[in-house]
C-alpha cells in the first residue's frame, strides 16, 4: 500500500479545516487503505471525535473486521500520516452498495443545515473556493474539498448574520456572548490555573479572600488550584519524594495557618496521616 501520508492544502490549514480533510481522506480513500476485498463488504462512513463509522455487510464479515480493527486503524493512519483515528465502529445491516461518500452533511443538527443551505454564496466567493482547490490532483478529493469550503464560507456567513464575531485571540468566529473562541478560551483557563497554582504554592495558608488579594480568580479556580497543589504534595509524600518545604506547604494548605503560626509538631501531625498508609509495615521509630 502506497502511503500518501496526506499533505493539507496550506489553504485549508490556514481555515482550520486540517481535522476535516483529514476525515475525507480517510473516508474517500477507504478502498485503497484497506484493500478490494474488505472494501466491498464494507464502506466508511464518517468520522467524528476520532472514531469511524463503517456499515458492513452483514454479521459475519463484522466480525471479521472487529478482529481486524487495530490493524485497521494502523492502516489509515500510517495512510494519513496523522493519529486521525482511535477507534473504529461496526454497523453490521444499514448496508448500500454506494461508493464510498462521506455524507458529513447529515450530522449536522437539522437547523443549521437548512440554514447553511439558504445561504447564496457570491460570485466572488465560489471563484475564490475554486482557486484554493486548483492544485489538488485527485478530482474527486477536490470536488470534496470545494464542498467543504463551500459550507465553511457559508456557515460564516449564518453566523455573522446571528451576531457571531471575531475571536480577540485568534479570528475564529465566536458566539456574540464570548469574546474569545472556545480553543482560547480553554488555552486561557490553562494559564490562568496554573498562575493561581504558582500563587498559591508560594502563600499555601491563604484563603480565598487574602488569596485574591494577590491574584484575583474565581472561588471555583482557587479551590481547583488548591487541591491539585494537595495532591501532588500527598502523592510526593507517599513516595518519599517530599522536602520540609513541602511537608509545610502541605500542612499549611490543610489547616490555613501561616508559617508564623505553624509549629513543627502540628507538621508533623498532619504528615503523619498520609505517611501511615503507605509505610504501615515499616517501623515507627521517629
Ligand atoms: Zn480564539
Amino acid at each position: 500500500m502506497n502511503r500518501v501520508g496526506v499533505v493539507v492544502p496550506e489553504t485549508i490549514a490556514s481555515l482550520g479545516l486540517q481535522k476535516k480533510y483529514y476525515a475525507q481522506c480517510a473516508i474517500l480513500f477507504w478502498r485503497t487503505i484497506v484493500g478490494e476485498e474488505i472494501a466491498s463488504h464494507s464502506r466508511a462512513q464518517r468520522l467524528a471525535g476520532g472514531v469511524l463509522t463503517v456499515t458492513v455487510s452483514n454479521s459475519v464479515w463484522t466480525h471479521h473486521l472487529f478482529l481486524l480493527k487495530q490493524e485497521l486503524i494502523g492502516k489509515i493512519n500510517a495512510y494519513i500520516g496523522q493519529n486521525v483515528i482511535t477507534d473504529i465502529r461496526f454497523l453490521a445491516g444499514n448496508w448500500s452498495k454506494e461508493t464510498n461518500e462521506e455524507n458529513t452533511e447529515a450530522n449536522e443538527p437539522a437547523p443549521l443545515y437548512a440554514k447553511l443551505k439558504a445561504i447564496r454564496l457570491e460570485k466572488t466567493e465560489v471563484m475564490e473556493a475554486r482557486k484554493m482547490v486548483e492544485g489538488v490532483a485527485d478530482p474527486v478529493l477536490q470536488k470534496k474539498l470545494l464542498t467543504m469550503l463551500y459550507k465553511n464560507t457559508a456557515l460564516k456567513k449564518v453566523r455573522k448574520k446571528e451576531g457571531w464575531h471575531e475571536c480577540r485571540d485568534c479570528g475564529v468566529l465566536c458566539p456574540p456572548a464570548e469574546l474569545y473562541c472556545a480553543a482560547c478560551l480553554i488555552e486561557q483557563k490553562k494559564e490562568s490555573l496554573s498562575a493561581v497554582r504558582k500563587m498559591l504554592r508560594q502563600a499555601p495558608w491563604q484563603n480565598y479572600s487574602e488569596f485574591n488579594q494577590n491574584l484575583l480568580c474565581s472561588f471555583s479556580d482557587y479551590l481547583t488550584a488548591k487541591q491539585y497543589l494537595m495532591n501532588n504534595l500527598i502523592q510526593d509524600i507517599r513516595i518519599g519524594q517530599a522536602n520540609e518545604n513541602d511537608e509545610a506547604a502541605l500542612a499549611m494548605l490543610i489547616t490555613g495557618l501561616s508559617p508564623l503560626e505553624l509549629t513543627d509538631d502540628m507538621i508533623k501531625n498532619q504528615i503523619a496521616k498520609f505517611r501511615r498508609k503507605s509505610h504501615v509495615s515499616t517501623s515507627r521509630s521517629r
